[in-house]
């Protein structure tokens, strides 16, 4: 077997690997490959919206530009009223002033995510492309067991992260990503 400089030859019975980059007389085994699948990946966990209202007032449905636009003027009013009348300031008044700034809040957040969790409620705040509002539920199965999967806030105040999680084992959760949902409707 000839062995120019352009080669890589170790044996008689081996890999020649150069210009002519040929294999001789030789069995070219690269380990044991095998292919296992998934089956030790972690069980995928799916929710899905299990209701969704529309959410009107007076027939008419609620977009996210109208909350902005009447909590912009509510808070804005409520500020003015405040100035004048501070001596008055009632609990219905702060009450009303709390009222347009989370219309004003969640709005904002509806246009940017179309998606918005109150944390410690049950429900979720969500919009569809038009922008309308919509009241909606979200569960699922475990797929550990036999427990249901609810949104749970999880995390220091400021940085909270939705996850899905088991009703009967805590230790059950996956993170939540609404974007996997289709568009809200009902
Ligand atoms: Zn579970």
């Amino acid at each position: 077997m000839e062995n120019d400089s352009n080669q890589i030859n170790s044996g008689s019975h081996s890999i020649n690997i150069g210009s002519g980059n040929s294999v001789k007389n030789s069995n070219l085994h690269v380990g044991d490959v095998h292919n296992y699948g998934d089956t030790n990946a972690p069980p995928v966990a799916t929710v899905d919206r299990v209701q969704s209202k529309a959410v009107t007032v007076l027939g008419q449905p609620v977009t996210a530009g109208w909350l902005i636009v009447s909590g912009g003027v509510g808070f804005i009013g409520s500020l003015a009223s405040i100035v004048g009348l501070w001596q008055h300031l009632s609990f219905w008044f702060v009450l009303l002033l709390s009222f347009t700034m989370f219309c004003l809040i969640v709005g904002i957040a509806l246009v940017r995510n179309r998606f918005v969790r109150i944390p410690y409620l049950p429900f979720n705040i969500e919009a569809d492309r038009s922008g309308r509002m919509f009241i909606s539920r979200i569960e699922g199965n475990c797929p550990l067991c036999d427990g249901k999967l609810k949104l749970r806030d999880i995390g220091p105040k400021d940085h909270k992260v939705t996850y899905a999680r088991c009703t009967r084992n805590p230790d059950h959760m996956w993170k939540f990503d609404f974007t996997v949902l289709d568009e809200p409707e009902g």
